[in-house]
C-alpha cells in the first residue's frame, strides 16, 4: 500500500533584500508530523488556481500552514495598516486548494493562518489585530484552551490543555457550516474550528512546533492521515 500523500502549502521568502532569488519556505516540522503519522509529505509551491485543482487531484489530504496576514479584501474589509505585507497570490492559491479539497472530499488540517483561510473561504471574517494575545517567539506554550464537549478536537485535547500563541489576528464572524470548538478562556478568542460533517480541523495554534513534547499535537497529524 502506498503511503497517503499529504500536501503542505508552502510560503515564499526572499533570500535577502538585495538578491532577487526567492526560496520556498515552510517549517520542516510539518513533514516530521506527517511522516510520524505514516504519511508521505510534499510541499506545494504557490501556483495558479488551475494547478490548485491538479494538486488536490494528486494528494490525499491537505495541510494549510501559517504565515502572513490574509489580504482583508478577501473578506470584505479594508486593510487597517498599509504597512502590512500581504501575499494575495498565496491567498488565491490556497483558497483554490481548499475549495477543491472540499469538492473532492479530501481531509484538511488548517493551522493558524490556514484556519483563518478556511473561515474566509466559507464567508466568515477576521479581527485584523487583537491585543495581548501573542507570546512572541514560538517556544513552549502560552495559554490554555477550553474545549467544546463532543467535538472532534475534544477527542484529542482536554479543557485546560496548554497551547502556543503566535497570532495577532483571529476569527470574528464564523463562516457557513463552521463551529468553534475551542476558545481561550481569558479573552474568548476562537482557538479551534470544525466543519460540521467533514474531516477538517482548524487550530489557531502551531501544533507542528509541539509534536516532540506533546502527543496531543502529533495526534492532529495522525487524525489527518487516518481520515484519508
Ligand atoms: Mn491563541
Amino acid at each position: 500500500m502506498p503511503k497517503p500523500l499529504i500536501g503542505i502549502s508552502a510560503n515564499e521568502k526572499s533570500i535577502s533584500n538585495d538578491i532577487p532569488i526567492v526560496h520556498l519556505s515552510s517549517s520542516r516540522n510539518f513533514a516530521d508530523g506527517v511522516r510520524k503519522a505514516g504519511g508521505l509529505p510534499v510541499y506545494l509551491p504557490v501556483s495558479s488556481e488551475v494547478e490548485a485543482e491538479d494538486y488536490i487531484n494528486a494528494i490525499d489530504a491537505l495541510i494549510l500552514t501559517g504565515g502572513q496576514d490574509i489580504d482583508p479584501r478577501f473578506y470584505g474589509q479594508t486593510p487597517l495598516s498599509n504597512e502590512t505585507a500581504y501575499f494575495p497570490d498565496r491567498d488565491r492559491f490556497e483558497l483554490a486548494l481548499l475549495s477543491n479539497a472540499l469538492k473532492m472530499n479530501k481531509p484538511v488540517l488548517a493551522v493558524c493562518r490556514g484556519m483563518q483561510l478556511v473561515n474566509v473561504l466559507l464567508g466568515g471574517d477576521l479581527y485584523q489585530d487583537i491585543p495581548n494575545h501573542s507570546q512572541g517567539l514560538p517556544l513552549g506554550t502560552y495559554h490554555h484552551i477550553e474545549v467544546k464537549e463532543s467535538s472532534q478536537i475534544a477527542t484529542l485535547f482536554q479543557t485546560g490543555s496548554s497551547v502556543n500563541s503566535v497570532h495577532h489576528q483571529a476569527i470574528r464572524k464564523l463562516g457557513r457550516g463552521l463551529i468553534a470548538t475551542a476558545h481561550d478562556p481569558r479573552d474568548g478568542i476562537i482557538e479551534a474550528i470544525e466543519l460540521v460533517g467533514y474531516p477538517l480541523l482548524g487550530v489557531q495554534w502551531h501544533p507542528e512546533f509541539l509534536i516532540e513534547e506533546s502527543p496531543n499535537n502529533q495526534a492532529l497529524f495522525d487524525y489527518l492521515v487516518k481520515k484519508v
